[in-house]
């Protein structure tokens, strides 16, 4: 049996146990429909006020069979990578993405921080709880959208990144949008509208609009989680809930 039916097979037990996030269920596509997300996406206009609100009842995510074949194949070949520096400057483990392999919406952001290196999840610290909340004032859950970062080692000390390392890894996202192939990827700070767009220019001119990306995906960058967090500049939440009704709005007209 080939790699690639093992992978399906072994998926296909995943859905059938009703793991979550692997369900065959059509409810979700119809989650713009349901009252409670509406609901919970008008209260999103008050999510600066720290709102995490009444969480509106998780859709379940369709699996796309394919495409997580595909990511997992991915995943394989990564392995335990040694490709760039980060591999041997502390990282405990590769942090690859984690979400609906069929996502409408995707989320990239920069690097592991300590916790997502402990967990081997993106966006699980402080600035990842932020982004729950950002995901839920649109309606959403974290099971409907895909997140990932441009490096999936932690670099030492949470320093930037450095040129060759996101030379070397960024390969490895693009091909991770080109399987899910998003309607709308997230560029959560300057190091992924960068990278992504190609561009040097402040993350607060690239903000609040919409740019072109491949295969027609938009790419709407914003600031980073951690930006917003109380002891840097929490104002700027206000600017990231203008740039999520943008995305929300487009999300609602594509279906
Ligand atoms: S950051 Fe990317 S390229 Fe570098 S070691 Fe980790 S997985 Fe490999």
């Amino acid at each position: 049996m080939s790699t690639r039916q093992e992978l399906a097979d072994h998926l296909r037990v995943f859905v059938d146990l009703g793991i979550s996030g692997c369900s065959r269920d059509q409810a979700w596509r119809q989650r713009e429909e349901n009252p409670a997300a509406v609901a919970h996406a008008s209260a999103g206009d008050d999510w600066t006020d720290d709102m995490a609100g009444d969480a509106a009842e998780t859709p379940v995510a369709e699996m796309g069979t394919d495409r997580a074949v595909a990511l997992a194949a991915l995943r394989e070949e990564i392995g335990d990578c040694t490709r760039c520096a980060l591999h041997a400057l502390g990282r405990h483990q590769v942090v690859f993405g984690v979400g609906n392999p069929d996502a409408d919406l995707m989320f990239v952001g920069e690097a592991p921080g300590e916790t997502e290196d402990r967990e081997g999840e993106p966006f699980v610290g402080e600035a990842g709880q932020l982004l729950t909340k950002i995901i839920e004032a649109i309606g959403l859950s974290r099971a409907d959208v895909y997140i990932a970062n441009i490096v999936k080692c932690r670099p030492p000390n949470n320093r930037n990144p450095e040129p060759p390392e996101v030379e070397t890894c960024s390969p490895f996202l693009l091909r991770q949008i080109d399987v899910v192939r998003p309607k709308v990827v997230v560029a959560l700070g300057k190091f992924a509208a960068h990278t992504l767009l190609g561009t040097d220019a402040p993350i607060s001119r690239l903000r609040g609009r919409l740019h072109e990306y491949r295969h027609g995906i938009r790419i709407m960058p914003t600031y980073h989680p951690a930006y917003l967090l109380p002891h840097r500049s929490p104002e700027k939440k206000r600017e990231v809930w203008e740039d999520m009704k943008i995305v929300r709005a487009l999300l609602a007209d594509s279906h």
